[in-house]
């Protein structure tokens, strides 16, 4: 397992335990979020290219999201495998990344999905926007996020379920719980 891909709608701690799980594999968790995040920080470019539309709610456009994961992929810590939070998110993204694994001659090895319910999703982004002060965790951009996530990327549980890739893992409950799950569904006895 080294080629890993954490999928679900904002706020089902996708990050969180794509950190522990890279950790348990020795691969590095790549999120485009944080990767976007941290450029907004640092006024560079693309953070400046970014910046409105995470603020927004919506979707940073695929060229620019694309050339930066195709950037980060090629670096040499990811050349053993990679756990990729929140990315991909559109079917352009899909064909992108399909496209970096052939030129590597790399395949996916699973795509976990974790599942929350609505209600407890709105309750933990309002939540964090309280003690993280993210600029888009502002309860309309919140709403905006979880409908963005179901019409473009909810979709591509399907295209990963086609491919006999995917896995549902419920994400209710504490970090460590969810974590064993995950890592049980990954075939890792715990
Ligand atoms: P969450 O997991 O809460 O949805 P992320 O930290 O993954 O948040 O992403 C924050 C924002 O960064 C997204 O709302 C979006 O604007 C932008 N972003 C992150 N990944 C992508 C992507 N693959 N494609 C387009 N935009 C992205």
């Amino acid at each position: 397992m080294n080629r890993i891909l954490i999928m679900g709608p904002p706020g089902a701690g996708k990050g969180t335990q794509a950190v522990e799980i890279a950790a348990h594999f020795g691969i590095p968790a790549v999120s485009t979020g944080a990767i976007f995040r941290s450029n907004v920080e640092d006024g560079t470019a693309l953070g400046d290219a970014a910046r409105r539309y995470m603020d927004a709610g919506e979707y940073v456009p695929d060229e620019v999201t694309n050339a930066m994961l195709r950037d980060r992929l090629g670096r040499r810590d990811c050349a053993g495998g990679f756990l990729l939070d929140g990315y991909p998110r559109t079917l352009a993204q899909v064909a992108e990344l399909d496209e970096i694994l052939a030129g590597a001659d790399a395949c996916l090895d699973a795509v976990v999905s974790l599942r929350v319910d609505a209600e407890e999703l709105i309750a933990r982004l309002v939540r964090r926007a309280q003690i993280e002060n993210r600029a888009d965790d502002t309860e309309d951009v919140v709403r905006r996020r979880q409908q963005v996530y179901a019409e473009e990327t909810a979709p591509l549980l399907a295209e990963y379920a086609a491919r006999g890739l995917h896995v549902t893992v419920d994400g209710s409950g504490t970090v460590h719980k969810v974590s064993a799950r995950v890592l049980e569904a990954l075939g890792v006895r715990t």
